[in-house]
């Protein structure tokens, strides 16, 4: 059976990750969470209170608190866990804190080369989903599959509205939407990477649609290249 790097794209809360994971899973691949890896860099420059825009000092703390992933028990059955060093900050780094701030850090193209490299590496043995903003763009334009994912801003804060109150988060609807539409913008008009379809990649609007629906659509199309 081929190994195929899988590219899956989107603003945010456009379902990517929750489908990237289980297509991982189904296929038997790694996945990988480079969102994760920016939010990692974005808490160390928080926690460290080092200025958001000092891309020096945040790349050094990379090297000094190395990014890595494992596999655990977590509040929903297993998950898989980021490090950075030997501490689990899986939770910390899903902070509204963090969420506000990483578009400021992720535009710096500094930060950005580190992670890029780091995500090459992890992706070099093939049999990888991963999921991000510039995926099929700039980390993996040869991946033989880049999904973009969209939904209505509407339907990407009522998602993550409502997986706010199952974590017991207290959210206000029309806040969840403002950040939401900040970060896209944000992240779509930065100078390096902006978030953009690449040109060969399929656009699937999941507004309306279930997961698993999204999953089936991506595993067919998987499963057309695996076995060519
Ligand atoms: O995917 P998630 O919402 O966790 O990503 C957090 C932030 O990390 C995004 O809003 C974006 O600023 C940044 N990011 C990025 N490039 C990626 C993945 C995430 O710039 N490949």
């Amino acid at each position: 059976m081929k190994n195929i790097r899988i590219a899956i794209d989107g603003p945010a809360s456009s379902g990517k990750s929750t489908v990237a994971k289980s297509i991982a899973k189904n296929l038997g691949y790694t996945y990988l969470d480079t969102g994760a890896m920016y939010r990692c860099a974005t808490y160390l420059a928080l926690q460290n209170g080092v200025t958001l825009t000092d891309q020096e000092a945040i790349v050094e703390l990379l090297k000094e608190y190395p990014i890595s992933f494992g596999h655990g028990e977590g509040h929903q059955g297993k998950e898989q866990l980021v490090f950075l060093a030997d501490v689990d900050v899986t939770h910390p780094i899903r902070d509204n804190q963090v969420t506000n701030n990483v578009s400021v850090v992720s535009a710096l193209p500094l930060v950005r080369e580190a992670l890029v490299d780091l995500q090459r590496q992890i992706a070099q043995k093939g049999g990888i989903v991963m999921d991000g903003r510039d995926i099929g763009t700039v980390v993996l334009p040869d991946a033989e599959l880049k999904i973009f994912l969209i939904a209505s801003a509407q339907e990407r804060a009522q998602r993550r509205f409502k997986e706010n109150q199952e974590k017991g988060i207290a959210s206000d609807f029309e806040t969840l939407k403002q950040e939401i539409a900040a970060r896209d913008y944000k992240d779509s008009h930065r100078e390096v990477s902006p978030l953009k379809p690449a040109d060969d990649a399929i656009i699937f609007d999941t507004t309306g649609v279930s997961i698993e629906g999204v999953v089936n659509f991506i595993l067919e199309k998987s499963k057309e290249i695996i076995d060519k």
